[in-house]
């Protein structure tokens, strides 16, 4: 249970925040928009290295082929934003406590047209925008633009693997703990820990299913006891440099039943085949069918209840989706998850997830501990 000593990678410059802006908007515009609003999350962390804290005051980034990046700033953050690694690129304007800035985007905004808006901009301030400039139409950022952080850089891609390393060592420690005897809670507390000592500066979810609870695929962790003989789904990530992490094995506690053994080697027959699928052009829902084709074949389609995988970065869930209807085919540097399930309610859950990124020749994988079944204590 060292820590898993790492250097830290190298920085994003402001080239790289120049070149992520000019392909949004060029994105932009050939999807028809005027320009995009981003407001504090992904998008403005990806696209300008600013993270300010998620407050009611509007902070908004406008781009459009109209004018050079200009963000809309709450006066008392002005200085953070200055600071920022792409404050060089983008004029700063600033509102003021009492002022409406609403009143204030109007100014940095056309007054037509469709604007493209982050997902997760708060609802107060789209309806406040659309109170002041009517004439505007919004769509979602990943509506609209889905592709826009779905291929990583060389440098995204040495965050996204040291964070596949950090998983990784937490699961290989995980696996020499007690189960029998102890709650969900305590083990998914321990392996909080043990996300942390290998790395993460952020854990986001630690889900330990045991026996009937890992049949529903977003339980987190609760109060039962673990049992010996308990199938366990563990299904856990966070940060690492700003870039998540996202794993799942399934365990059994002491000796193992026939029926989990089984159930086991069809979801880890399942994902052996969508994996060894991913390569440049073949589409997302091809992926999907692959690892569904082998679920369905072993007689258990209706119980493999989720998409096969979404994409991840910044965020845990992000296109691209691997999903049925997902005909964008796989590019170069994409980074997802592929994590087939099998899930019988009132008795377990089996699940086994790796992140995969797409290279030129076919598919790396990011996560790479073992996947058989694992006995544990
Ligand atoms: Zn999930
Ligand atoms: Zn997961
Ligand atoms: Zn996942």
């Amino acid at each position: 249970m060292r820590p898993t000593a790492r250097s830290t990678p190298v920085a994003f410059t402001t080239d790289d925040y120049a070149a992520r802006m000019k392909r949004a908007v060029e994105d932009a515009v050939r999807a028809g928009l005027s320009g995009l609003i981003v407001t504090p999350g992904p998008d403005l962390a990806w696209l300008t290295g600013y993270q300010p804290h998620l407050t009611e005051r509007l902070t908004m980034l406008v781009l459009s082929p109209d004018q050079e990046p200009t963000m809309l700033v709450p006066l008392l953050e002005r200085r953070d934003a200055e600071e920022s690694g792409s404050a060089s690129l983008i004029s700063i304007v600033d509102w003021m406590d009492g002022d409406s800035p609403y009143e204030a985007a109007r100014a940095l905004l056309r007054h037509d047209g469709q604007f493209g808006i982050s997902d997760s901009a708060w609802a107060m301030h789209i309806i406040g925008l659309q109170q002041i400039l009517p004439g505007i139409g919004y769509r979602a950022i990943t509506e609209c633009l889905p592709m826009l952080r779905a291929t990583k850089d060389p440098r995204e891609l040495e965050r996204l693997e040291a964070a596949g390393e950090a998983v990784d060592a937490a699961y290989n420690d995980v696996i020499g703990i007690r189960f029998a005897g102890r709650k969900e809670t305590e083990v998914a507390s321990e392996l909080a820990g043990l996300l942390r000592l290998h790395g993460h500066e952020q854990v986001d979810f630690t889900v330990v299913g045991s026996g009937p609870n890992g049949a529903n695929p977003h339980h987190g962790a609760g109060e039962r006891l673990i049992e010996p003989g308990d199938t366990v789904v563990l299904d856990f990530g966070g940060l690492v440099f700003g870039y998540g992490s996202d794993t799942t094995r399934t365990v059994s506690v002491g000796e193992s039943q026939a029926l989990t053994r089984k159930v086991h080697a069809i979801v880890m027959q399942a994902q052996q085949a969508a994996v060894e699928a991913v390569r440049p052009g073949v589409t997302c829902e091809d992926i999907d069918r692959v690892a569904r084709e082998v679920i369905t074949d072993a007689g258990y389609g209706e119980r493999f209840i989720h998409r096969t995988g979404h994409g991840i970065g910044m965020t845990t869930h992000e296109p691209p989706y691997i999903v049925k209807g997902e005909s964008q085919p796989l590019v170069p540097g994409m980074c997802f998850s592929v994590e087939p399930g099998i899930y019988l309610p009132g008795e377990f859950g089996v699940r086994i997830e790796d992140i995969v990124t797409v290279t030129e020749s076919g598919v790396k994988r990011l996560n790479n501990t073992s996947r058989a079944l694992q006995i544990v204590e």
